[in-house]
Order: C-alpha cells, then structure tokens, then sequence
C-alpha cells in the first residue's frame, strides 16, 4: 500500500478542502439549526464532479479512484456531516451501484442524472420491523405481467424527501434473504407517499423520510440484477457505502482535533494556555491517534477496491473503528472546550451529535463486529 499520494489525489483532496471551506462549512450551523441544508448544494457539487467520482466518464461520471473518492468524502465530513451523507448516499449507495448491477438502459437513464446532481439517489432498505435483520424485510413486489405492484414502508431513508430515485428492496420470493431484489423506483411514481423524520440528534440538515408505497407499478425493466439477488445488491452497496462513512468519520475526528488544537491554545486558565496541561494534552493526544488509525484502516479499504481484492472484512473493521473514534474524538473535544462546546456556536458540540449515527446506521458496531467474527471464525452469529 502507497501511502504517499499521486499528484491527481493531493489536486482532488485540495479541491475538495477549498470547496467545503467556500460552499460548506460557513452554512454548516446555520443548516444544523434550520434542519435542512439549502439544495442548491447538491447542482454545485455536481458540477465540481463530486457526485461522479469512480463513475465511468461515459456515463457522465468524473472517473478517479476510491481513495480519491475517500479523500473528498473526508473533507466533506469534516465540513458538513449532513452534506457528506448527501454524497455518501446519492453516489456510494445509488449510483456506483447502478454501475455496478445495472444493464444499459439503466446505467444511461440514471447515471448522468446523479452524477451531475440533477438526480439524487435515496437507498431503501430499512423497515419499521426490520433493521439490522435487513434480509427478513416485508416490503413486497408481486408481478403482474410486465410490471410490479410494490407495497411497505420504508424507514429512516437518508435524502428520502429530496430523491428523485430509491433504490428499492423488496420481496418478490419466499422467506429469507433469498427472496429479496432490488428495484429502481422513480420517486413520483403514483403510491410512493414520503413522511419526514424530525427531531434527529444528527445529521439534522439532512432529509431523512418514510416512505411508504401503496400499490407502487413499476415496469418489469425496474429491476436492478437478476430477481433473488436484492440482498447481495444491497450487501454490495453496503461494504463500500462502510469505506465511505469510515472516510467521513476520519474527517469528524480531524476536525474535532483542529479545533481542539486551536482552543487549547487561545484560552488561558489559572494564567495559562490550557495547552500547557498534561491532561488537556491527553486529550489532544489521543485524539490525533485515533485520526491517524481510523484514516490508515480506511485508505487500506480504499486501496483493497482500487487493486480489485476482497475488501467487506476491511470495510467493516474500518467503519467500526472509525465511526467509534469520531465520537470518542469529538467527545474528547467537548471537554478541551468545556463548558463552550455545549453550545453550538462553537462547531465540536455539532462533531459529537453528527458522529454519534455513524456507529448505528451501514450496521451497527455490534453487528460489524459480528462480520469480523464471521470472517474470522467461519461461524456466523448472526
Ligand atoms: P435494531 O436492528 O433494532 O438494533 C437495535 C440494537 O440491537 C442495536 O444495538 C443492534 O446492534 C442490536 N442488535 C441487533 N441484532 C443484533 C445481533 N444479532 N447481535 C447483537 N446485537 C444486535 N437505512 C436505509 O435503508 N437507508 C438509509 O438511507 C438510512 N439512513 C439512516 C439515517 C439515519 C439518521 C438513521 C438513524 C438510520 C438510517 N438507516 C437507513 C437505518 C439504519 O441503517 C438502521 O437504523 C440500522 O441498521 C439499525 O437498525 P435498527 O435501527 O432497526 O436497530
């Protein structure tokens, strides 16, 4: 692994840090307060090729390598939490996995759409019922000639209020994982009906929905890779969709250690800079090796995708990993900044509630921990 990087990535890591230092992280509290951040966000990073990287240019995409792509998620994270979910979803989790599974008239009806950001893709796996046991969904598509009728309810569906698509899983067989495919449903497609999630400790500027479908048509042609295999589409989706939360946690972290670095040094206790305290140096400290680990794991997945290698074990060891640091790190934060960072004119407070999701949503800790044991063991505890 090369952890020195080309001249294309260190141009595209800096592109990416000018932008969200321009266009994000001056709207980042003010969007958190609103609970929605302005959708003009979503043309302008189309245009500057963020929501095509890794996508083949002739789809419209801006092409580039997953660790190029890791590099902007970072920045955007540590901008904008609720920005980088925007790209993480609409591109990690929709697009690359159009590219990935879809047939042609597919790939050509939505790729360009997403990638230039006239699109946005949303990823409707999560049921009331059903969470971590994604593979027992309900959501149900029953053929009916050339078509299929599509009824359940989606929940927590990160963009779910904005998309245009929603890559679907539904049951079209019996029990099980093994009867699960995925469709691509058009958003205002006659039944889709979306409700919003208000009152999110995080991630507040995103639009988080239910939806629900009632009697939702959708052509037989809607089908994303062959009928019975949803679950390995979206299993798919989901270990890379794990390297791009890792690369956002890792921009959680170095922005909590920023602005640790940079409070510990202005304010003055018992007549000094805090930063001449031990235990505010241990706080720093710890926070600096947690930024390093979580963002080696998740350039090593990165690299993994890049040289085409098995990376799901990777990827979720990089998601636990990260993910628990940035909250650790964020929290550490807060406590350099005491009592200011509990209000949120000061930017480690909004950290700590952005990261607190990441150790839940793309499976839990618990549930990665048991992937890695699965790998490990041969035995699934599932
Ligand atoms: P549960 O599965 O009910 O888990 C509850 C607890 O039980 C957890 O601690 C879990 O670790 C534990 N647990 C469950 N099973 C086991 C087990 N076998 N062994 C040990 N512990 C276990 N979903 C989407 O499809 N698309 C999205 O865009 C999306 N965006 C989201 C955005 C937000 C802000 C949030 C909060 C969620 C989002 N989700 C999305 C849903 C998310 O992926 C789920 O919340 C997550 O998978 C956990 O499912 P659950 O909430 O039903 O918890």
């Amino acid at each position: 692994m090369n952890l020195e990087l080309s001249e294309e990535q260190e141009a595209v890591r800096r592109l990416a840090e000018d932008f969200v230092a321009r266009e994000v992280a001056p709207h980042a509290v003010a969007w958190d307060r609103a609970e929605e951040v302005d959708r003009g966000i979503v043309k302008k990073l189309g245009a500057v090729g963020f929501l095509g990287l890794t996508i083949p240019e002739e789809y419209g995409g801006s092409g580039g390598d997953h660790l190029a792509y890791c590099l902007v998620t970072e920045e955007l994270g540590r901008g904008d939490s609720s920005v980088r979910g925007i790209v993480s979803v609409s591109l990690g989790l929709v697009a690359k996995t159009v590219a990935a599974w879809g047939d042609e008239a597919q790939k050509r009806a939505w790729l360009p759409r997403l990638a230039s950001g006239e699109a946005i893709g949303c990823f409707g796996l999560t049921e009331p019922g059903t969470g971590s046991d994604a593979g027992n969904l309900a959501t149900r598509a029953v053929r009916d000639g050339d078509t299929y009728v599509i009824d359940g309810t989606k929940m927590f569906i990160t963009n779910g209020t904005w998309a245009d698509v929603v890559l679907l899983f539904a049951r079209t067989g019996g029990p099980g994982h093994r009867g699960v495919s995925a469709f691509l449903v058009p958003t205002d497609t006659p039944g889709l009906t979306r409700r919003p999630v208000h009152g999110k400790l995080g991630l507040r500027g995103q639009a988080t929905a239910e939806l629900v479908l009632e009697g939702v048509r959708v052509p037989a042609s809607a089908m994303l890779g062959p009928e019975g295999k949803g679950f390995s589409v979206a299993m798919s989706a989901l270990a890379k969709g794990r390297m791009s939360v890792a690369a956002g946690c890792v921009g959680i972290a170095q922005a909590a250690l920023d602005a640790a670095v940079r409070y510990a040094g202005e304010r003055e206790q018992f007549g000094k800079p805090i930063a001449s305290y031990q235990l505010v140096q241990e706080l720093i400290s710890d926070i600096a090796v947690d930024v390093d680990a979580a963002r080696l794991l998740t350039w090593r997945v990165a690299d993994l995708v890049d040289r085409g290698q098995d990376f799901a074990t990777a990827a979720s060891k990089a998601k636990l990993y990260a993910s628990e640091a940035a909250v650790r790190s964020a929290n550490n934060a807060l406590q350099v900044f005491g009592g200011y960072g509990y209000i949120d004119e000061y930017p480690v407070g909004k950290l700590l509630r952005d990261a607190r999701v990441m150790t839940l949503y793309e499976g839990t800790s618990q549930i990665q921990k048991l992937i890695i044991g699965r790998a490990l063991t041969g035995v699934s505890a599932f």
